[in-house]
């Protein structure tokens, strides 16, 4: 049972790529991490270098794949894309880079799971555009040294505390990806509503646009599953009502939870007397997997106010208490 609202990809969602904005100008939100980019990329421009290798980091589903297009977009240059699973063998990736043309920006998504043997090949590769290969084996096996073109990598992790040091110190530009506001995602939900060609209202697109825990991916998925039931409903133009009766049916509330997330903060107050509770026991209580809840479910609730994280583990906070309609404990009302 897929979650609607799970950022991460799904099969369904291979025709979204017709969503994706192409331009630094189409992209909405991150306005702070946008201008900045900007600047980097005039200025590298500019000098006629390569842009300096950027780190991504955020939630899944905030853009961090469409903005490594647009920065490759931007400064005119080729695009190729693979992912740190994907790259088995230190030989892999040496493949990789030696078919990059100058400049070209090489996206890394997962980086942080990289193996250590092809990260140590990333290291000489990324700050002297050298690549060190041992050919052979036993005593016929020797060292090789092969230039590469300077070109830009970008990567894209989870959360920035789980790549090594020593790779995170090779990025020149680290950027953390943030939730976007309602009214980011409003001209989301409407730019997407377009290109459709669905008849949507401005406040049929902020009904989505509130309940798609201020991620992308999220909005671009709510909005097709409300217009299918738009269409099957027979609704002209889809309002804010239509939208919420919609996403009433998905089970998704006024704030944008699900199930899932309800299931997680009332795990907390029943079982745990709201905490702390470490993440191995909440993944195993609730079925899912540890990366999940890192990932997706609790930066959410986190930024929602319902949850802390402590160095002892998940605290459900007050206003957890108050969204499940339980009582707030005096220990957390005064
Ligand atoms: P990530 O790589 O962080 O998981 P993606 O770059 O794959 O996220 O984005 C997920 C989806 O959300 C894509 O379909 C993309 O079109 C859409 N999206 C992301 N950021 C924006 C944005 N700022 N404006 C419009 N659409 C966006």
């Amino acid at each position: 049972d897929e979650r609607i609202i799970a950022p991460d990809f799904s099969q369904g969602d291979t025709p979204e790529q017709s969503l994706r904005p192409l331009s630094l100008a189409d992209f909405v939100g991150q306005k702070k991490l946008r201008s900045n980019l900007s600047v980097f990329i005039e200025a590298a421009r500019g000098r006629g270098d390569a842009l300096d290798h950027v780190l991504f980091f955020g939630p899944p589903g905030l853009g961090k794949t469409t903005l490594s297009q647009v920065v490759a977009r931007e400064m005119g240059v080729g695009f190729r894309a693979t992912s740190g699973p994907v790259i088995a063998k230190a030989g892999d990736l040496a493949a990789i880079l030696t078919n990059l043309q100058p400049h070209d920006v090489l996206f890394i998504d997962e980086i942080h799971r990289l193996s250590p043997a092809v990260e140590e090949i990333l290291y000489p590769a990324m700050e002297d555009f050298q690549l060190d290969l041992i050919i052979g084996e036993g005593p016929a096996a020797r060292s090789v040294r092969i230039d590469l073109p300077p070109f830009t990598l970008v990567g894209a992790t989870t959360r920035s505390g789980l790549i090594t040091t020593p790779l995170r110190e090779r990025f020149g530009i680290p950027l953390r990806l943030q939730f976007y506001e309602p009214d980011e995602l409003e001209r989301i939900v409407s730019r997407g509503a377009g290109i459709l060609g669905i008849d949507m209202s401005s406040d049929g697109a902020l009904e989505i646009a509130r309940r798609s825990r201020g991620t992308p991916r999220v909005a671009g998925r709510l909005l097709r599953r409300v217009r299918d039931f738009a269409a099957v409903d027979g609704a002209a133009t889809i309002d804010a009502k239509a939208a919420d009766a919609a996403l009433r049916r998905l089970d998704i509330d006024e704030r944008g939870l699900d199930s899932m997330d309800r299931r997680y903060l009332r795990n907390i107050a029943e079982n745990y007397s709201g905490g702390p509770v470490g993440v191995e026991t909440m993944a195993a209580a609730l079925s899912e997997q540890r990366d999940v809840l890192e990932d997706v479910i609790e930066p959410y609730l986190i930024q929602q106010g319902l949850l802390q994280r402590t160095p002892r583990g998940r605290v459900l906070a007050s206003a957890g208490y108050s969204y499940l309609g339980l009582e707030v404990p005096a220990t957390l009302s005064s």
